[in-house]
């Protein structure tokens, strides 16, 4: 078998954060009752009028400024026409000829260390569709508005991008300035983040592209990884048979690990766009665009920088506190409050990541408060409760956000600091495991670990650990 590359270029869509939509005032909120945010214009009627959202041209206006592109200050909105029952205006709008951004990149690291260019084609701005429901019990399908005009943007790259690896690079940086920007929470499992994977494969030192798909549903780095893998193996099979690549869109079934095709490609010109006669163009300021870029705030790579310097963390720790953009605000605010950084870093990294991967929670969504972090790990220092309590305490904090005082107060967590009755415990302690006694008393300094816990454990975990400790060796 001859020797390929694999050449993908992406196309990701992302909903901003507005309050209301990009061309009615309409709320954004995810999960209301079906068709109850919604409007004449949203929902396509005869007559009514588009009005732009002036916050959705700056989201879009920032995220092209991080991401190094040119703005196009004389811009313009297209219609893409196209019948679909999601869609009640029977086009979009979009932007074809004048997109906002154009040119850009973002840097990702590849897996041998080095740093690459992911060129960016473009950022347009765009409005979403509403969402259909298939009932099949009842064979209907059922047609829900609210998303009808939920503000876009669609960030095209170009096909500089060759391995799965740099695919989820590329999105984790996207992802990390757009949440840094407040433009989005990019969630790929609810929606606010879709990226639409196009995938060619060519022999190795060709000059040309080969043929691509595009590959739609994909919604978890995971899937994304198989599905390139998937696609690639399908097109090489393809090709070693002498057979052809077609140009298709395919829709990828995580579930089954297969991807079928949905439909040939259409060309723009399929769609007739042609420029919506009811938006007037955008003319963006060199003002404006100063403006916007003065917002920007303090992005991952400065935020790793000043944790190591200004609060003396390590590499690691900054590493992994600011991937997430709660988490490093959550560590900002916890230190305000007066907690040591590190300590602080050390809740974060340890046990709030721990209960992310054991109940799959996402870490964008941990819902911890500065306020509690911050009593718990003073509770930890002034000895009301110890470490092994601390972290029962924490689950319950990770789970709901519960006052770890009024937590321990209920279930009577407090550490027990009173020495003449750790002394009777221990004295039984040591009569119960005579040969751990004679080992630290023959000067086995480890043998004392049998002891501790053995109090420990008739204390119901309860004990100061540092105290018992220091009884034992007393005691004996
Ligand atoms: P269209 O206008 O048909 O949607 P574009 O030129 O806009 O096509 O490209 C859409 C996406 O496909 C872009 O992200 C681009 O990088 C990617 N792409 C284009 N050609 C190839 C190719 N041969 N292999 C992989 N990806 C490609
Ligand atoms: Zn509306
Ligand atoms: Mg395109």
């Amino acid at each position: 078998m001859k020797n390929y590359e694999t050449v993908i270029g992406l196309e990701v869509h992302v909903e901003l954060a507005t309050k209301t939509k990009i061309f009615c005032s309409c709320s954004t909120e995810f999960g209301g009752a079906p068709n109850t945010h919604t409007c004449p214009v949203c929902t396509g009627m005869p007559g009514s009028l588009p009005v732009l959202n002036k916050q959705v041209v700056e989201y879009a206006m920032a995220v092209g400024l991080a991401t190094n592109c040119t703005i196009t200050q004389h811009c313009k909105f297209d219609r893409k026409n196209y019948f679909y029952p999601d869609n009640p205006q029977n086009y979009q709008i979009s932007q074809l000829y004048e997109p906002i951004c154009r040119n850009g990149y973002v840097e990702i690291k590849t897996e041998d260390g080095t740093e690459k260019k992911v060129r960016i084609h473009e950022i347009h701005m765009e409005e979403d569709a509403g969402k259909l429901i298939h009932d099949d019990f009842n064979d209907a399908s059922l047609v829900d508005l609210n998303r009808s005009g939920v503000p876009l943007i669609e960030i095209v790259s170009e096909p500089d991008m060759r391995s799965a690896e740099e695919v989820i690079a590329y999105l984790e940086k996207l992802r990390l300035i757009i949440q840094y920007l407040g433009a989005s929470d990019c969630k790929l499992n609810e929606g606010s983040m879709r990226a639409d994977v196009n995938l060619s494969v060519r022999e190795e030192g060709a000059e040309e592209f080969g043929t691509r798909t595009e590959m739609k549903n994909l919604n978890s780095f995971k899937s994304i990884a198989r599905a390139i893998e998937n696609e690639r193996n399908r097109q090489i099979d393809l090709l070693e048979s002498g057979e052809e690549v077609l140009q298709e869109t395919r829709r990828w079934d995580d579930t089954k690990e297969y991807s079928y095709p949905m439909r040939s490609k259409e060309d723009a010109q399929d769609y007739r766009y042609f420029p919506d006669p009811d938006l007037t163009p955008i003319d963006i300021s060199d003002e404006w665009m100063e403006e916007v870029k003065a917002k920007e705030p303090e992005f991952r790579d400065e935020k790793m920088a000043r944790y190591i310097s200004e609060f003396d963390l390590p590499e690691y720790d900054a590493d992994i506190i600011t991937l997430y953009k709660p988490l490093a605000d959550l560590f900002e605010e916890t230190v305000a409050l007066g907690n040591k950084p590190k300590e602080v870093s050390n809740w974060i990294m340890g046990e709030t990541m721990r209960l992310c991967k054991e109940e799959s929670v996402d870490p964008d969504q941990v819902s911890v408060s500065a306020e509690n972090l911050s009593k718990l790990i003073k509770m930890i220092e002034d000895s009301t409760i110890n470490r092994g309590a601390a972290k029962e305490v924490f689950e319950a904090m990770f789970k709901e956000d519960v006052d770890p005082e009024m937590y321990v107060e209920e279930h009577n967590m407090k550490q027990d600091n009173d020495e003449e009755g750790l002394k009777e415990i221990i004295k039984k302690v040591i009569e119960e495991n005579p040969k751990a006694a004679d080992d630290v008393r023959n000067g086995k300094e480890k043998a004392i670990g049998a002891l501790v816990g053995q109090t420990m454990k008739a204390t119901q975990g309860k004990a100061n650990p540092g105290l018992v400790n220091k009884l034992i060796k007393e005691l004996l």
